[in-house]
């Protein structure tokens, strides 16, 4: 099967040092768990009106390369490469050199296998994976998730705060760790 990988949120663990930067920044304290909804509207109008400057502070500083790997997922593809699937890397990140090169080097360090690194706005991204021909995609975005449900690509909803309280949808399936999302895989690959 060809499998779809987000980084930020499912292999990488974004939110929380970005809030640690943002807070060290700004001396606020904004916490992970109050993160209930994608946009992070919900942070206030400060954050909203420093948002896009810091995120790209955030990136000019390198900060990408010091990501931590979510659990379980280092192993859990590596696994799936070995199985056979084609792994496509698609991340809603800037294209932009450092953008690009620091990911690539993350994925290096962390020693994720993939076959191909793809920068798609999350608006862009449905269509993309429709385009490529991806069986299954996993994500922490709801919204990807569900439009990808729509295009009959299954998508593993990667648990995240904020997208623990949304709707049921077609084709959306709720995952909570990485040994799930493989089991999950393996089912699908037995029914096809
Ligand atoms: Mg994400």
């Amino acid at each position: 099967m060809k499998i779809a990988l987000d980084i930020d949120g499912c292999m990488a663990e974004f939110v929380r040092p970005f809030l640690n930067y943002y807070n060290n920044q700004h001396l606020t304290e904004l916490k992970y768990e109050d993160v209930t909804d994608y946009s992070m509207d919900m942070l206030g109008e400060d954050f909203k009106k420093n948002f896009r400057k810091d995120y790209d502070r955030f990136i000019a500083s390198g900060y990408f390369l010091d990501l931590c790997v979510v659990d379980g997922s280092q192993e859990i593809v590596t696994q799936m490469k070995r199985d056979g699937h084609i792994i496509d890397v698609v991340t809603g990140r800037s294209d932009s050199y450092k953008g690009v090169n620091d990911t690539k080097r993350w994925l290096n360090t962390h020693m994720i296998p993939y076959d191909k690194l793809c920068f798609r706005d999350a608006k862009d991204k449905p269509q993309y994976l429709e385009d490529a021909g991806v069986d299954v995609v996993v994500e922490d975005y709801y919204d990807t998730a569900v439009e990808c449900g729509k295009r009959n690509i299954n998508a593993l909803l990667y648990h995240r705060p904020w997208n623990k309280n949304k709707p049921s949808a077609k084709g959306v399936i709720a995952v909570r760790s990485w040994h799930e999302v493989y089991d999950i895989v393996n089912m699908m690959g037995l029914i096809e």
